[in-house]
């Protein structure tokens, strides 16, 4: 037994914290080596308690709620690795259209319980897989909708152990960005302002975003979603693919599609060539694989387009949160 697996099996038993557990299975890429100690948080209280203690002992900590957005080394994780799972719900007593929530609540529960309470405003993501801690991190998006849009607060734990309410305009929300990119806050909690709804256009939305999502997305393979970000316009790329002039950023699938990726493979990991965004396993691959297409990947698109794609999803490898 490690020191570190050795000091949380003894502080935290209640919680039982697991030794050396594969993350592969948990992750929906279904690539990662084991953590050295895994533990599941099922509660705001627990998570307060771990990573303050964790916190106070530098021991390291890493983070993921749903698993959907990342890629895991194939080496593993060392120090504590956290999955935030709590999933608290409530209606504020002063304001029927403020919804508080869990980071660890299903972002799809939390949709559907907000439109049975006869709210509306967060169709579209009903549709994303993982987490909302998660959804807040990267400000989940679909189409040029930005969940952040809709969110009031943000409840997190700071690196020094404090525990702050953040607003809306603190998190720095924007495309595929918010303020926890750069900081190692951990979210407990978010909370959104909602509109009355109508539940049966709220259905209706999330019938029409199901269907073009399994129109366009590999929803059968392991994946972590779009791998790379769509790119900034450039006056050079306006001039170049004059179908996208008005938008700020061009699709990045786009940019692989018309470069010839669709369906090229490293190891066991291929560009998908339903959504050339999606890189795909085919449950051989490594995180290896994973990198080295993605180079393949950025270097034919510089080629052919003159852009540097940008990682959408994240290597948990090189996120720790305490200073060791
Ligand atoms: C099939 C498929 C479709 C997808 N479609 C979309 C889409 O339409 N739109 C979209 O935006 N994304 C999409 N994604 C990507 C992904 O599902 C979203 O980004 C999702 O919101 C990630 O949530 P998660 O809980 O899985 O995050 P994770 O993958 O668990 O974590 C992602 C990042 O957030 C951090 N994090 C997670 N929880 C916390 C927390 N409580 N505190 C601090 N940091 C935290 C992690 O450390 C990590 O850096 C898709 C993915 C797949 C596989």
């Amino acid at each position: 037994m490690t020191q570190i697996q050795k000091i949380i099996t003894e502080k935290f038993a209640d919680l039982q914290p697991m030794h050396d557990f594969v993350l592969a299975p948990l992750t929906y890429m279904k690539i990662g080596g084991p953590a050295e100690v895994f533990l599941e948080l099922k509660t705001r209280a627990s998570i307060v308690d771990v990573v303050q203690f964790c916190t106070s002992q530098k021991i390291p900590m890493t983070v993921f709620g749903g698993a959907s957005n990342v890629i895991i080394d194939d080496a593993g994780l060392k120090g504590v690795v956290l999955c935030i799972a709590n999933d608290e719900y409530e209606i504020s007593a002063e304001d029927a259209h403020v919804v508080r929530a869990g980071a660890g609540m299903k972002t799809a529960i939390f949709v559907r319980k907000t439109i049975d309470d006869g709210l509306q405003g967060l169709e579209y993501f009903l549709g994303v897989p993982g987490k909302l801690g998660g959804a807040i991190y990267n400000n989940a998006h679909y189409m040029s909708n930005l969940i952040g849009e809709y969110v009031t607060r943000v409840e997190v734990i700071q690196e020094n152990g404090k525990i702050v309410w953040l607003e809306k305009e603190a998190c720095h929300f924007a495309y595929d960005y918010s303020l926890f990119h750069e900081n190692r806050d951990i979210l407990l909690s978010v909370e959104f302002r909602l509109t009355d709804g109508e539940k049966n256009l709220s259905l209706q939305l999330i019938k029409e975003a199901t269907e073009y999502r399994a129109q366009t997305q590999p929803l059968g393979e392991p994946s972590s979603g779009c791998y790379f970000r769509n790119s900034p316009n450039t006056p050079e790329l306006q001039k170049l693919l004059p179908q996208f002039a008005e938008k700020k950023e061009v699709p990045s699938s786009y940019l692989i599609d018309h470069a010839g990726l669709k369906g090229t493979k490293v190891g066991g990991v291929s560009v998908s060539k339903k959504h050339a965004a999606f890189f795909v396993n085919d449950g051989k691959g490594s995180s290896e694989d994973v990198k080295e297409l993605a180079e393949v990947v950025k270097q034919r698109v510089f080629a052919e387009y003159g852009v540097q794609l940008r990682e959408e999803v994240f290597f948990l490898k090189e996120k720790s949160y305490a200073k060791l």
